[in-house]
């Protein structure tokens, strides 16, 4: 078999005896030779990452009935004592949660990446399953990302890195976010799902051009001709995490896509106005989604 295991970006870990995995609480004792951590978790092929815990605990059980995964009882946090982020393990799929925002999200994807290369995980797939403001679609749409732009409107990710501004181009896999569109969506589905470009920001408010922040030094007409600009750029979705996803992944080549479901039209308004109930729903479709899409790669 031909090695398909994750290779880190970094040489400093070439030479590290250990390591240790702060946030998930997950201690590699001797790099030299992780056969626990191959053991607990080496049949790993992809890791779902979403907000909250209580979504990625949900997805977990979603997953656990089309997988056919035969476990019963509630789903064990395998990252409790970390105390920062859930991690549920469903077969060979771990459904991790990520907080709000590229910073928190950067954390965890970099110890679950480092976490893949000492289990020897083989071809894994990252996954963002989240939720998003969408652009000119019906709120409810299912966006599979194409594009990530940052803030500035560039398909590219942008970092401080000892004291320089270091930017990294933005890009997913092609063939996950085709065979998400291929074998994720069902036609019966009541909803649409699309791939298109998204744009991930720094800020909630004043980063995805919203007026009804703590702070808003600018008009609603130049809030609009901003959004029109995003629009004219093929994005139909805002979120906070997409670029810096992309660039890292893209950096260490490990595959990877963001599916996520928009919550509201941007171009009708800035408030989030569906009911709880409408959101717990929406937040379901993702899942149907990705779950399809999974059920399906295990199979090749
Ligand atoms: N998440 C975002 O980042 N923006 C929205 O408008 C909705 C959810």
């Amino acid at each position: 078999m031909s090695d398909k295991t994750v290779k880190l970006n970094n040489p400093h870990l070439e030479t590290a005896r250990s390591d240790y995995l702060y946030h998930l609480d997950i201690n590699v004792a001797n790099t030299r030779d992780t056969s626990e951590l191959q053991n607990r978790f080496g049949d790993v092929r992809v890791i779902c990452m979403g907000g909250t815990g209580s979504r990625m605990r949900q997805l977990a059980l979603h997953l656990r009935h089309i997988l056919v995964v035969p476990e019963s009882g509630d789903p064990v946090d395998l990252c409790e004592r970390g105390n920062r982020y859930a991690m549920y393990k469903v077969g060979p799929v771990l459904c991790v949660s990520h907080g709000i925002g590229s910073s928190s999200f950067s954390v965890v994807l970099h110890e679950l990446i480092k976490l893949l290369k000492y289990a020897r995980c083989q071809d894994p797939v990252l996954l963002r399953i989240g939720t998003c403001g969408g652009l000119g679609v019906p709120p409810g749409t299912v966006v599979a990302t194409k594009n990530a732009f940052n803030g500035l409107l560039r398909n590219e990710h942008e970092i401080a890195i000892l004291g320089q501004r270091v930017v990294r181009p933005a890009q997913f896999s092609e063939d996950v976010i085709r065979d998400i569109i291929a074998f994720g969506v069902d036609a019966n589905d009541g909803f649409q799902t699309i791939s298109a470009n998204t744009m991930g920001t720094d800020c909630f408010y004043e980063g995805q051009g919203r007026t009804d922040g703590a702070i808003c030094e600018y008009s609603e007409k130049d809030k609009m001709e901003f959004l029109q600009k995003c629009y004219d750029l093929g994005i139909r979705n805002i979120e906070m995490e997409a670029s810096m996803f992309a660039s890292v992944t893209q950096k260490v080549g490990v595959k990877a896509g963001d599916v996520c479901v928009t919550l509201i039209d941007r171009l009708k308004g800035d408030q989030v106005t569906i009911t709880i109930d409408q959101k717990h729903e929406f937040e379901q479709r993702p899942f149907f989604v990705v779950g399809r899409y999974i059920k399906r790669l295990l199979q090749q």
